[in-house]
């Protein structure tokens, strides 16, 4: 099958050509002619399928026939035609990118918007009017307040990644931003996993939608090798740095569960010689940025990330993930080692298990009904006592520290200079030991008293909790796609009303 037999003009033809994809995937080559036909769609697939262009390639059709531009319908000052709704900045940034590359040759006027930059560029860029605007909720509604976008024309909504959305505590902003557009439209709503409030979402939404399913739910991909490692938590760092060296990885994506974490594995990793940084939302966006663009030139080899701050990165060829800790949410586990893999490829996904994650990888197991092999751990040298390093931070601090000296992880070069790339370490660096200062080992961890005293779990609970504040104070982070003014200080907005159609 090619992509010119499901209905697109040479024009997309050509640019899917000059993108390398030689032929449709599944997700494409069932959506593309469903949307082309105007009908709505459900469609799980999980990210690595396909499904941006599965969406982006009939969009751009329709608003171009034949490659020309659709005389029917002109664009308005501030009015979208085409909406695409992503629940983090990443996956925005990407879906965006990936219009901009398919419409590449036509007159296509298209707009990203999300919190943590300036909305002054945003409003500029929706001003004239739009074809597609790919937005995060948050500062959609925002720019909705200040009437620098009407809604109130756009032929065609997608919900990106519906399920993290919902996850994320956005299901609100969803609605109000689905109250402000007409009831007369197509919509596409795409989720990994279609649970109970995914599909009451798509009873309300969707008008006979076609439904597509690429893959069963809940299972991972059979193309990526998967490994567990049973180790305590105090071994992990030294043995995701053997792994990393005696592997010769060249590029990793490691996921840890709290942000603090991921900062404190990204230094650690990056003391020992592997280039390593951290991405998360407590991270500045152009710290996020930099980090990804390093992440892709393969300037860095390691990107430490949390669940939130991995989604929707695309990044092609990505050979290993490590799950530094577990995940909480078993499908999250689908998600991160579908980083790995993707279109195709193969990859291998390795997950690092502590005691008290026993039950962690039973219900993963459960879930994806699979028996995850275990690696052996032959030529790792498991760090003295003194060199243990706990992600939890209140069991590090009552741990006994008889070690002289921060080694070199196992199997990190011993003479290793500091890596290059990093684009963010934090403030503070000062070394966290109960020995007196002059006998100190040099550490990566922060001050004790630089640690908040409950860590938040991830940028999901955080969202959570900001959510179930009603948004009024504003968060600890800087400014995310998620937070918003607090809500005082919000134009008034209408109440929302029900699901429109
Ligand atoms: P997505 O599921 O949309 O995040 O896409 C995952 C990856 O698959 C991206 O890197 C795309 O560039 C790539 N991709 C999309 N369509 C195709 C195709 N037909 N053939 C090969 N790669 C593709």
């Amino acid at each position: 099958m090619s992509f010119a037999t499901l209905g697109l003009s040479d024009v997309l033809v050509r640019a899917v050509a000059a993108t390398g994809y030689t032929s449709p995937t599944p997700v494409q080559a069932q959506a593309i002619p469903a949307v082309l036909e105007g009908r709505d769609l459900m469609v799980a697939a999980q990210t690595g399928t396909g499904k941006t262009a599965g969406f982006a390639l009939p969009i751009i059709e329709k608003l171009f026939p034949g490659g020309h531009p659709d005389s029917t319908h002109r664009r308005t000052p501030k009015q979208v035609r085409v909406l695409v709704l992503t629940p983090t900045r990443e996956l925005a940034a990407q879906v965006h990118e990936s219009f901009v590359t398919y419409g590449g040759e036509l007159p296509m006027k298209t707009a990203c918007v999300f919190g943590g930059v300036g909305a002054n560029p945003q409003m500029k860029a929706i001003a004239p009017g739009l074809d597609v605007l790919v937005a995060c909720p948050g500062r959609l509604l925002d720019l909705v307040g200040q009437r620098a976008v009407d809604l109130s024309k756009v032929e065609i909504l997608v919900l990106d990644e519906a399920d993290r959305m919902l996850d994320m505590g956005f299901v609100h902003d969803v609605k109000k931003v689905i109250a402000k557009l007409p009831s007369q439209r197509q919509t596409l709503l795409f989720s990994a996993t279609f649970s109970k409030d995914i599909t009451d979402l798509a009873n309300k939404l969707l008008d006979n939608p076609a439904r597509i399913q690429v893959t069963p739910p809940n299972t991972t991909v059979e193309r990526i090798s998967q490994t567990v490692y049973r180790v305590p938590a105090g071994h992990k760092r030294a043995l995701v740095a053997h792994l990393i060296t005696m592997g010769a990885w060249e590029q990793v994506l490691v996921f840890t569960r709290t942000k603090h974490g991921a900062n404190r594995l990204a230094e650690y990793l990056d003391k020992n010689g592997l280039p390593a940084a951290a991405i998360h939302g407590n991270k500045s966006q152009s710290a996020r940025t930099k980090a990804l663009a390093d992440f892709k030139a393969n300037k860095l080899r390691i990107l430490v990330a949390t669940d939130i701050a991995a989604r929707g990165l695309d990044i092609d060829q990505l050979p290993h993930v490590v799950n530094f800790e577990l995940p909480n949410v078993s499908e999250d586990y689908v998600h991160r080692i579908g980083r790995t893999g993707r279109a195709g490829r193969s990859g291998g996904a390795v997950s690092l298990v502590s005691p008290d994650e026993e039950k962690l990888l039973k219900a993963i197991e459960r879930m994806t009904k699979q028996q995850i092999d275990e690696g052996t751990l032959e030529g790792f040298e498991p760090p003295a006592q003194g060199e243990l390093n706990s992600d939890r931070p209140e069991r590090a601090r009552g741990a006994p520290s008889s070690g002289r000296g921060q080694r070199p992880a196992a199997g990190a070069g011993a003479g290793a200079g500091r890596g290059q790339g990093r684009s963010d370490k934090p403030r503070s660096e000062k070394p966290r030991s109960d020995k007196p200062r002059s006998d100190r080992p040099r550490s990566n961890q922060p001050p004790r008293a630089a640690r908040p005293n409950s860590e938040p779990q991830d940028s999901v609970s955080e969202e959570r909790r900001h959510q179930a504040n009603g948004n009024k104070s504003a968060p600890s982070t800087p400014r995310t796609e998620n937070s918003r003014k607090p809500a005082g200080n919000r134009p008034q907005r209408e109440k929302p009303a029900l699901f429109g159609r």
